[in-house]
């Protein structure tokens, strides 16, 4: 499959990938803050309206951040070095999120054997704050509108929606990962031929009809995997049950989604606009 460039994008798109307005801006899904130093491959690149591309940014930095999070990575890492060089701009954009999420009431120590067979304890960081859970369901909902758009070739209509959910590096169980894997036969992510690929940033495994459901499983970096699953319409097979720790959501749904003094930071950040009003008599 080819990658549209942003000529055509802007040109040939109906409208927002996330909403029925018009798109205004290029949104990358997975956007470029998810990789190492910003360096993208190209590809995944999309039409979007300001509201949502710009009123969802927060959660795109809360993905890169807790993406970076693996008890895999060393301290010294670049990838933890990136997480914590972000805390500022996440206490900007993000307010309260990191509060929320280094909340010691949240974590828990656990066991867990190594290669060598010795066990070791590993922070398990629970994803039950409601500004982490708000943050990761807009980015998983918004990674399963974007590949919608990209195997099924339109936006995802409004009677259509995601199915989708987010999980920590220990917190997707072995059963539900294995379930999901098991119907999803294809793997892509971002390439630029041989040697310019992110794979150890971004990956996914999907299903697809190629126009009307596809169901991917993604992982970013070693601390964040997202389950996505968009259906053309409302509910294809009668009563499809909601996999645990997953959400609907349906498009138009994002910016509403966000978190309250997160819309309302992204509100303050845009430029003023000069109006002419009446002129004093
Ligand atoms: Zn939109």
């Amino acid at each position: 499959m080819r990658y549209l460039s942003k000529a055509e994008i802007m040109a040939t798109e109906a409208r927002c990938i996330y909403c029925t307005a018009l798109h205004t801006t290029v949104e990358h899904m997975p956007p470029i803050s998810m990789f190492r130093g910003r360096k993208r491959p190209d590809g995944l690149v999309f039409a979007g309206c300001a509201a949502c591309n710009n009123g969802t940014g927060a959660a795109d930095l809360v993905a890169g951040f807790i993406a970076r999070l693996s008890p895999r990575y060393d301290q010294a890492s670049w990838q933890i070095e990136e997480a914590k060089a972000r805390a500022g701009i996440l206490e900007a954009q993000a307010p309260g999120f990191l509060g929320e999420f280094f909340d010691p009431l949240q974590r828990t120590t656990e066991w867990f054997p190594t290669a060598s067979g010795i066990r070791r304890p590993l922070t398990v960081v629970r994803l039950s704050g409601p500004l982490t859970r708000a943050y990761l369901d807009v980015f998983a909902a918004k990674l399963g509108m974007a590949l919608y758009r990209h195997h099924c070739g339109h936006p995802l209509p409004l009677g259509g929606f995601v199915m989708c959910g987010a999980y920590l590096n220990a917190g997707l169980a072995p059963d539900t990962a294995k379930a999901l894997l098991s119907i999803m036969p294809d793997q892509s992510g971002l390439r630029q031929g041989r040697r310019n690929h992110a794979d150890d940033q971004f990956i996914y495994r999907f299903n697809t009809d190629g126009r009307s459901v596809v169901a991917a499983l993604a992982q970013f970096h070693d601390g964040l995997y997202v389950s996505a699953s968009a259906f053309r319409t409302t509910d294809p097979y009668g009563q499809l049950p909601l996999l645990p720790n997953h959400r609907r959501v349906q498009p138009g749904d994002l910016p509403g989604m966000m978190p309250y003094r997160s819309r309302l930071r992204a509100v303050q950040r845009l430029p003023l606009v000069k109006r002419a009003g009446p002129s004093p008599s």
